[in-house]
């Protein structure tokens, strides 16, 4: 590529950061302010500017328009500070972004694949210039599969006022659901594997429940695939309860866990604990009687009306219950998990209780964004005097008590997970993704977590060396690919470790000049 679409393709624009020789050869000399910066320089002026704006929405809609004109300068911002980043370019703020996303839009990034699109996906992802999509911060191939933002969870109220909405820029009916919707997911799979390969790693996330937990037993064994919310919610989910087991001294199995939603998160990590005390030693069935479950009809039990078929695995012999308070006095759980969306959940009533008959109880309040969440990280302390083991799924800040202790609330953010699965899964290019690589992946990231943090409250690592986190999650997974002759990717690389960093994404500005050189002068000369 050379001159102006140079400056314009976010991929390969460097800013200021060209230099005059770079200017002059690629035909872009007089095109850019006369100022050389480096990447130094250009971070400190987005860090300004985005000091300026005021409030996360803004933050957000700046963070994007940086990754739209210059890619390489916006992951180094991100990765300048990944702490005071993630929460805008992610959880939470992204939830009302996609709310806002007719609003804000700017520019379109990725495909628009509609229901009228049927029988056309292959040539819609020929129009797609990438030959290799890429995700994240690593170098994976990968599809994230989004039920278009605007229309999330696709609550029938937010659906009727987006149809109103003169700015929607959605299509302007109703979603299609049916046999219609099967067959334009089935061709999409189709279509995408067929394009990038078998091994090409198709995300799905914010999918209705009953679709999600559909899709993913259709496609699990024929193709790539994993579900975000189910699967990559269990795995931080699940990690977080190996990293509190440190503290509790105790295993998988000595615990009895009532989760607070019956959905696709509460199903995923209910799976992934059974199957971490199934290695434990205990039977199935065994394992599921230590799990109980409270949908918006009150505590699952046999006979119950409103089970589907998920639900009926964790129903157990005994009388129905409506109140989560009663049921938790009743069951005396040693961990609760919130993950039904219902804000304030966790009161202060049962936080008590748990904190009554648990040395040190376990308060997941998973609900994003932080108004959801089911009890704040300092109700939690508060009320368990500093004993309560807690993790949220959105951020909160570090809490002090009167007594002068801070403790530092573990978020149990889905990002610890995906990329570094997303990375293991495709460098070594498995065809399919089982469940026990969620579990590698959630006990490969709760060995990562020191004394020192757990003795602080964390959970997880820092948020600031989720890159290293991932690296660490992926050579786990890429190693247990290869024990278990899953992997298929030949020869199979001897440091994993060196493979795996050889695959990730790097922020260095690309270098323009064109590679000059002389010959000897005699064998240059002009006869
Ligand atoms: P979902 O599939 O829609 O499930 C929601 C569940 O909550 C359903 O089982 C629903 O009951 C139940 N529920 C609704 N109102 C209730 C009430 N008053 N009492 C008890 N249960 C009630 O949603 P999801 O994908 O599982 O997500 C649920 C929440 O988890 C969201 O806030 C999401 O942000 C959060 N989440 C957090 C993380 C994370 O921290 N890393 C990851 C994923 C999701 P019915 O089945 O009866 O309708």
């Amino acid at each position: 590529k050379r001159g102006y679409d140079v400056t314009r393709n976010p991929h390969l624009n460097k800013g200021m950061a060209f230099s005059l020789e770079e200017r002059l050869q690629v035909g872009i000399h007089g095109l850019l302010p006369p100022c050389f910066a480096s990447q130094d320089m250009q971070l400190l002026r987005v860090l300004k500017n985005y000091d300026m704006k005021r409030d996360d929405l803004d933050r957000y809609v700046f963070l994007m328009g940086l990754q739209d004109h210059n890619e390489k300068l916006f992951y180094r911002v991100l990765l300048s500070d990944i702490e005071r980043f993630m929460p805008i370019i992610y959880t939470p703020t992204v939830g009302l972004a996609c709310q806002q996303y007719s609003l804000i839009f700017q520019r379109p990034r990725g495909l628009f694949i509609t229901i009228h699109d049927r029988g056309h996906i292959a040539s819609i992802l020929q129009n797609w210039p990438e030959k290799d999509i890429r995700v994240n911060n690593s170098n994976i191939r990968s599809i994230f599969l989004m039920s278009c933002g605007h229309l999330l969870s696709c609550v029938p109220d937010r659906e009727k006022a987006l149809l109103k909405d003169p700015l929607y820029i959605g299509l302007r009916h109703k979603r299609v659901r049916g046999q219609a919707y099967d067959d334009l997911l089935d061709e999409f799979m189709k279509a995408v594997s067929d394009r990038y390969g078998m091994d090409c790693l198709i995300q799905f996330e914010d999918f209705a429940n009953v679709n999600a937990f559909r899709l993913l037993s259709k496609y699990r064994n024929k193709y790539c695939t994993f579900n975000d919310d189910i699967q990559g919610t269990a795995a931080v989910a699940v990690a977080g309860l190996l990293a509190a087991l440190r503290i509790t001294k105790s295993k998988m199995s000595d615990h009895t866990v009532v989760f607070q939603g019956a959905g696709e998160a509460a199903m995923g990590i209910a799976e992934l604990i059974t199957m971490a005390m199934v290695k434990e030693g205990l039977s199935k069935e065994e394992c599921m009687r230590k799990i109980w479950m409270v949908d918006s009809k009150g505590l699952i039990v046999k006979g119950r009306d409103h089970l589907t078929h998920e639900k009926e695995s964790f129903a157990h012999e005994h009388p129905q219950m409506k109140k989560l308070e009663d049921v938790v006095r009743e069951l005396k759980p040693t961990a609760i998990i919130g993950v039904a969306a219902v804000a304030g959940a966790f009161s202060e009533q049962i936080i008590r209780d748990m904190a009554s008959f648990n040395e040190r109880p376990i308060i997941f309040a998973l609900s994003n964004p932080t108004s959801k969440a089911e009890c704040t990280a300092e109700q939690c302390y508060t009320f368990t005097e500093g004993r309560g083991i807690f993790a949220s799924g959105s951020p909160f800040d570090p809490v002090t008590l009167p007594d002068g202790r801070t403790f530092y609330p573990g978020q149990g953010n889905n990002a610890y997970i995906f990329p570094g699965v997303g990375l293991g899964v495709t460098a070594c290019s498995l065809p399919h993704i089982t469940e026990e690589i969620f579990l590698i992946a959630a006990e490969a990231l709760a060995q990562l977590v020191t004394e020192e943090h757990l003795a602080e409250g964390r959970l997880y690592p820092p948020l600031s060396t989720i890159r290293d986190v991932s690296f660490k999650l992926a050579v786990k997974i890429m190693e247990f690919a290869y024990k278990h002759n899953m992997a298929t990717l030949r020869p199979e690389p001897s440091d994993k470790g060196a493979y795996i960093r050889s695959l990730s994404y790097s922020c260095d500005y690309d270098d323009f000049v064109v590679d000059s050189y002389r010959w000897p002068e005699d064998s240059m000369s002009v006869q």
